[in-house]
């Protein structure tokens, strides 16, 4: 609370230690910025992110930007873009991502990025969409196209306990809906989420994807929790 109320005074300030920023800094202090829990995922195979995933879809690479902590900085920066609808910072984390894996990107041939949509009622009750804010972020600093209006979400929740395997499937694999295939065909998507945690959005997003669209994916998110 007392923090929020510093932030509205002073919104120089460090969104982690609070110390004044000088210029050159942008929401966070150079110090917390090099003290991120960066994970480098992108820079190892069968990562933590990627292990979460086999068997689930076919991909090439996943990755994430920031371990999540309790209380640590990276809680502090997804409660940033998530209550206090801080867009720009979303974009900003994405440029950053993009300068740590260009050249992993480009190796690996990724040519666009698609965001996990949010349900209309969400969008609008939010006010944007975190995934496709960091999203845009890395699709300006990798260069690529952002086609995350190719793909939306049909259903603004998934409850899903007390269902049947089966029945969990069907109503998980018809969240999400290709609307526009010829766009995303022939191209390698990194699918982007905020953060992944037993990963079973991206999973039938990805899903939705693959069955509609002949193209490879890839996977990043901003955070990852294990
Ligand atoms: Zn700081």
């Amino acid at each position: 609370m007392l923090q929020h109320i510093l932030h509205l005074l002073y919104p120089n300030l460090c969104l982690n230690c609070n110390k004044s920023l000088v210029q050159t800094e942008r929401y966070l202090c150079l110090l917390c910025q090099l003290n991120l829990p960066e994970t480098n995922d992108h820079l190892t195979k069968e990562n933590s992110v990627e292990k979460t995933m086999w068997g689930r879809i076919p991909f090439e690479r996943a990755f994430s930007f920031l371990y999540f902590n309790q209380k640590g900085v990276t809680q502090r920066l997804l409660h940033e873009l998530k209550y206090r609808g801080n867009e720009e910072l979303a974009v900003y984390l994405g440029e950053i991502y993009a300068a740590r894996i260009k050249q992993t990107a480009q190796n690996h041939g990724i040519d666009a990025i698609v965001a996990v949509p949010l349900h209309a009622s969400r969008l609008k009750k939010r006010g944007y969409n975190q995934s496709f804010a960091f999203a845009e972020g890395i699709a300006k600093g990798l260069e690529i196209e952002n086609l995350s209006s190719a793909v939306e979400r049909r259903k603004a929740t998934d409850t899903q306990t007390k269902k049947s395997r089966a029945e969990r499937w069907k109503n998980v694999s018809s969240i999400f809906c290709v609307t526009q295939a010829e766009v995303l065909q022939q191209k390698h998507i990194l699918l982007v989420d905020d953060v992944i945690t037993t990963g079973a959005t991206i999973e039938s997003c990805g899903q939705e994807i693959i069955k509609t669209v002949d193209c490879t994916l890839s996977i990043a998110s901003i955070a990852f929790a294990a």
